[in-house]
């Protein structure tokens, strides 16, 4: 019999053969968190940084960024907070910082605007580690990441921004910091990144987009867009070995884990934590509520065999149906 919602809200997400899957959510305006707490979502595994700097007129400066993830933080603590670095570019724009490209899904976006633009990046930085006085709670993550060096780069950065911090008097705890695997690129880099973070997150909206060349936001294209694709289940499953074998905590933040079967598949693959929107957390915790970790990973075998995603998201609702 499925649980209400205020009913499943105190109950954890456990299998029913006893394992815990961690459910966070993924947030962006200060409306996300209270609902995202009513649901009881454990940690926030995506903070869209760039959604308030999206409804302003111009930058926010170091002070009032500060303020904003303040609330985010307070609001969750002590729960872990995963604050993305700010990702514009691509289809995310900011109307007072226009980027003009052909072909924006491959250019200048994420990571590759920040490193350009230290000035941005630093005051970002700046107002986390701030906001993170006295709580503890910050994690950062890095968009778009392609190479290793974009990552020692940012982390030079964030150095740069503690030792400063530190200089002006403040108590700075260094954050966890985390990539995201969101390109192809980054996906056969596992191990290497894993050596340089704390915590990994795949991206799998745009992790689908670039290992299918399916334009995300192209309706002529909808219907190619496959999360279950057997090559995007083949790249998720590849990053979950590479992880496990370096032993870096790995999460999921794209949709897919918004999905129960995604979330069916991600947990047998070894997902660590999975992080969606807070609307579709209490189906997905009552989908691994009624499934065992074993019959999960039975389905995960079978599906890895098939070769037509079509055929597969049969199987998938055909599991689901027979779960309730
Ligand atoms: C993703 O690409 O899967 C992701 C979580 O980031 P965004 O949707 O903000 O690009
Ligand atoms: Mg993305």
């Amino acid at each position: 019999v499925a649980a209400g919602l205020a009913q499943l809200k105190e109950l954890p997400a456990v299998t029913t053969d006893g394992e815990r899957v961690p459910l966070w959510v993924n947030t962006g305006l200060l409306a996300d968190v209270e609902r995202s707490l009513e649901r009881g979502a454990e940690g926030i595994g995506l903070y869209r940084t760039e959604i308030p700097f999206m409804v302003r007129d111009f930058f926010p400066s170091e002070q009032e960024q500060l303020e904003i993830y303040r609330r985010q933080l307070e609001a969750f603590a002590p729960r872990p907070v995963t604050m993305r670095t700010l990702d514009i570019g691509g289809d995310k724009a900011l109307p007072y910082f226009p980027i003009e490209e052909e072909n924006p899904f491959l250019g200048w976006r994420g990571i590759r605007v920040t490193l350009d633009h230290p000035e941005i990046f630093l005051v970002q930085i700046r107002a986390m580690l701030r906001a993170n006085e006295g709580l503890g709670n910050l994690r950062i993550m890095l968009p778009m990441v392609s190479s290793v060096q974009e990552v020692d780069e940012a982390k030079r950065m964030l150095e740069r921004a503690i030792t400063e911090l530190r200089e002006e008097g403040h108590q700075i705890d260094p954050p966890e910091v985390g990539v995201m695997i969101e390109v192809p690129a980054a996906v056969y880099q596992v191990k290497r990144f894993a050596k340089r973070v704390d915590f990994i997150s795949v991206g799998s909206n745009d992790l689908a987009q670039y290992i299918l060349a399916v334009d995300r936001n192209n309706p002529r294209v909808a219907n190619l867009y496959m999360a279950y694709h057997p090559a995007v289940l083949r790249a998720l499953e590849h990053i979950a070995r590479e992880a496990q074998q370096e032993s870096v905590q790995l999460s999921i933040c794209g949709e897919m884990a918004a999905d129960p079967g995604g979330a069916m598949l991600l947990m047998a693959m070894g997902y660590d934590v999975l992080s969606m929107n807070a609307t579709n957390l209490p189906r997905v915790k009552s989908i691994i509520r009624s499934i065992s970790m074993q019959q999960a990973r039975e389905l995960l075998e079978t599906v890895l065999q098939m070769d037509d995603a079509e055929k597969i998201q049969q199987l998938i609702s055909q599991t689901l149906k027979q779960l309730g």
